[in-house]
């Protein structure tokens, strides 16, 4: 029997890919009317770059630079010091702390401000609660997830909430799963996982013996893997049929 449900945020729950395109606009067009006498800087190549460096795509240099970054200051100091090297890589070399700050504040504002649950989510939310225990699993630091979490007020709806940056370790490992599984008071046949990735969903629900919905975006399977969804979706706007369907 079913009791409780395992859910992802990021691109499953809420439309973050959205949320981040829409940001990444209206960055790239404010550090373009910051640095307008910069004839060099192209702020949409900076905004994606800056993208691309907070999602941890580095190049080896990145790694050993941003690395102990994090780790000895956290992800804001990270996220300041990728901005003040992305302009230095356009000859703008005279970005302060303070502006790297107010320029780090626009992207998240603009982030946040577009960060929304996907269309039909929240009512699911409401209508499932009353059969399932929600345990909402989401990896990331806390710098960048729990303002997310409080945009869409994501507590009101859900029983509990696991931060992967606050925990030792985050999906896929084993044991951000079990932790879900004791706050759902439940056993792991007892419950169902649905996110969107393969390697941090699936793969990390499964190897805890713990049924998984793939909700499947563009995405294709992973060539190599023995591991295949109980389920997959398209799209999160189809997993509240079928966990309706499942749930009975
Ligand atoms: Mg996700």
């Amino acid at each position: 029997m079913l009791r409780a449900l395992l859910l992802d945020m990021d691109n499953t729950l809420c439309d973050t890919h959205r949320a981040v395109d829409a940001a990444k606009i209206q960055f790239a067009r404010h550090v373009g009317r910051c640095f307008s006498k910069e004839t060099s800087l192209d702020g949409g190549t900076f905004a994606s770059a800056f993208v691309t460096g907070i999602y941890r795509e580095w190049s080896d240099s990145q790694r050993g630079a941003y690395l102990p970054i994090i780790e000895r200051q956290g992800e804001e100091a990270f996220r300041k010091q990728l901005i003040k090297d992305l302009l230095a890589e356009q000859h703008i070399n005279t970005v302060t702390d303070a502006l790297a700050n107010d320029l780090l504040q626009v992207f998240e504002s603009e982030r946040l401000a577009a960060f929304d649950f996907y269309p039909g989510i929240a009512d699911f939310l409401g209508r499932i609660r009353d059969k399932l225990t929600l345990v909402v699993i989401t990896n990331g630091p806390e710098f960048s997830q729990l303002p997310k979490i409080a945009a869409v007020n994501l507590g009101d709806y859900v029983d509990h909430i696991i931060v992967g940056g606050q925990e030792s370790e985050q999906k896929p490992a084993r044991s951000i799963f079990e932790k879900a599984l004791q706050l759902a008071d439940c056993q792991a046949e007892e419950a169902i996982h649905i996110g969107d990735s393969f390697n941090a969903d699936i793969v990390g629900a499964s190897n805890s013996n713990i049924k998984t919905i793939w909700v499947r975006h563009e995405q294709r399977p992973d060539p190599v893997s023995t591991i295949s969804p109980c389920y997959t979706v398209d799209h999160p706007c189809e997993i509240p049929a079928l966990v309706e369907q499942i749930a009975g």
